[in-house]
């Protein structure tokens, strides 16, 4: 693989493997659900005793399981978290779903436009996976493809979520491209050996600092336009094709 930039000046990785699937993170990637999820965290926290602001929890917790996270409060923060913190938080989290949380703009015309296998491999717990697409509107174009860090032992930035839904899609690692807005995401991504598409245009993703963390990765592509996507997928398959 060898290094390009494109004419709107994004890094674009040629590949002699032709895209045949697109995993999709949720939180950041389908929906706009950071921001209620950070504030739900910090309120939970506080209550709880433990002082955090929404940038220190931001750059813990992003992208984590829910297991990651309890595993890091503990440890660090000398915090059990137990049902009644995990149900607290939930319960409310929900709530501000229901009433508040909005699809990724231009993420429903993107699915449409996509004419390859598509599915979803998020840190979230299944229920809350369901939900969030539900309120959205956007779960018949996704399901049954479906895939929870609660099914693998290892969340992200290991590379078990992705390996283990592109097992169950039937495709090999080296023909998926995963989009992923954190940078525990995009770690897992390259891990697992596929190409990852950052993506930067979430409400929580719009700092310099945050951008700046996800060059630093290097992913394949950096983009902040949900409407692009196509664009981007089509030259990994021109790319690919001619190969
Ligand atoms: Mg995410």
């Amino acid at each position: 693989m060898w290094p390009l930039c494109d004419a709107r000046g994004g890094l674009i990785v040629m590949s002699v493997h032709p895209p045949k699937l697109v995993i999709f993170d949720c939180d950041g990637v389908l929906v706009d659900s950071e921001p209620l999820s950070l504030d739900v965290l910090v309120r939970v926290l506080r209550n709880a005793g433990v002082d955090m602001d929404a940038e220190e929890a931001t750059e813990r917790f992003l992208g984590k399981s829910l297991k990651t996270m309890s595993d890091i409060l503990h440890e660090e923060y000398g915090l059990a978290v137990d049902d009644h913190f995990l149900e607290e938080m939930r319960l409310d989290l929900y709530q501000r779903f229901r009433r508040e949380l909005q699809p990724i703009a231009g993420i429903s015309q993107a699915l449409d436009e996509l004419d390859i296998a598509r599915c979803v491999a998020s840190s979230s717990q299944m229920e809350r996976i369901r939900l969030s697409l539900t309120i959205t509107g956007l779960i018949d174009k996704l399901e049954p493809h479906l895939f929870s860090a609660s099914m693998v032992a290892n969340g992200k930035p290991a590379p078990d979520l992705f390996l283990h839904a592109a097992a169950q899609m039937h495709t090999a690692p080296e023909n998926c491209i995963v989009i992923e807005d954190s940078p525990a995401g995009i770690e897992a991504a390259q891990a697992a050996g596929m190409r990852v598409f950052a993506f930067a245009g979430a409400s929580h993703a719009k700092s310099e600092r945050h951008l700046a963390t996800l060059r630093q990765l290097e992913p394949d592509v950096l983009f902040d336009d949900m409407r692009e996507l196509i664009h981007f997928v089509r030259k990994e398959q021109r790319d690919g094709n001619a190969s």
